[in-house]
């Protein structure tokens, strides 16, 4: 946790300084726009057994859940269309191991789904794996699996630059606290009572509702992991910090179909082969980690 704090502040200041050069795109400075990132785009591949790689074989190419209001993660850019961040890599990374050429994506190919809607979107089959920032859980595993995790991050806290009485989660009673329907962060101010007494949680689809209400004043902190909440005070540093010791384990997965054992033993061999080969670190500097620190990278859970 320790180590996360100091690399999370040193985060903030290289993004928030990255971001000064280009006032009006800010997102494409913390997404990883104009990285530049290639895969080599694998042959002949076969995932022998698995119904959702036959469909993206049918299909020309796979429909792949995403979020696109989360700068350095998963960010759709207004001005040019494109997706970008470190879940967005690390999903074009799986698609070029499954042989699919990530440049030839077309827009119908990515789908953005917020928090309370992944389970559900991943057992209709409307998309046929999910990167954003999704937390790997017993819970969910009920519904769907994941491969991974890829990431680890930790539940914080986002407030409006002057604000001085909340530096923790013991200073949310009382508070109106932002979080998102279906997210775990908002499970846990409930579970935990962080707002009572006398508080307020409010729930809405997005985090980046929960940021305008935080700029209108509408609410005292929006709480959800540090690499989100990091991206949006990266993008408007003058009016937001990120504050306190991070208190949850969230370590992010792809989430995938519940039965397709195949396919999850192919993500994570995708995954570690990036982990091993230097690309997870390729992604990881051009996107999150653009002000040159370190993250550490996760053991791969192969349940
Ligand atoms: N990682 C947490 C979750 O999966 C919070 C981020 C999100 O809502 O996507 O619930």
């Amino acid at each position: 946790m320790k180590i996360r704090k100091v690399t999370a502040g040193l985060l903030v200041a290289g993004i928030a300084l990255s971001a000064c050069g280009r006032e009006g795109s800010p997102a494409g400075e913390t997404g990883g726009e104009g990285a530049d990132l290639s895969y080599e785009v694998a042959e002949n591949v076969e995932v022998e057994g698995s119904p959702t790689f036959e469909k993206m074989q049918q299909n020309g190419g796979p429909v792949i859940g995403v979020k696109d209001d989360q700068p350095g993660l998963g960010y759709k850019s207004g001005a040019t269309n494109e997706y970008s961040g470190f879940d967005v890599e690390i999903a074009r990374l799986v698609a070029a191991k499954l042989g699919f050429d990530p440049e030839e994506l077309g827009d119908n190919q990515y789908r953005a789904v917020p928090s309370a809607g992944r389970e559900q979107a991943i057992m209709n089959g409307d998309v046929d794996y999910y990167v954003g920032t999704y937390t790997i859980n017993d819970e969910r595993k009920n519904q769907i699996s994941f491969a991974g995790p890829y990431y680890e991050a930790g539940q914080g806290l986002l407030v409006a630059e002057d604000n001085n009485d909340i530096n923790g989660k013991d200073d949310l009673a009382g508070k109106k606290v932002c979080s998102v329907t279906g997210s775990t962060p908002v499970e846990r101010v409930r579970e935990e009572g962080l707002v009572e007494p006398g508080g307020e949680i409010v729930e809405l689809q997005q985090y980046s509702q929960c940021i305008a209400q935080l700029n209108q004043g509408q609410v005292d902190a929006v709480t959800t992991d540090d690499a989100i909440l990091l991206g949006y005070a990266a993008e408007d540093p003058e009016n937001l910090k990120v504050v306190g010791e991070t208190f949850s384990e969230e370590p992010y997965g792809i989430g995938l179909p519940k039965d397709d054992d195949a396919l999850r033993d192919k993500v994570n061999d995708i995954l570690q082969e990036a982990m091993e080969d230097g690309t997870w670190q390729e992604i990881y500097d051009a996107t999150l980690g653009k002000s040159g620190t370190e993250a550490e990278m996760p053991e791969l859970d192969r349940y």
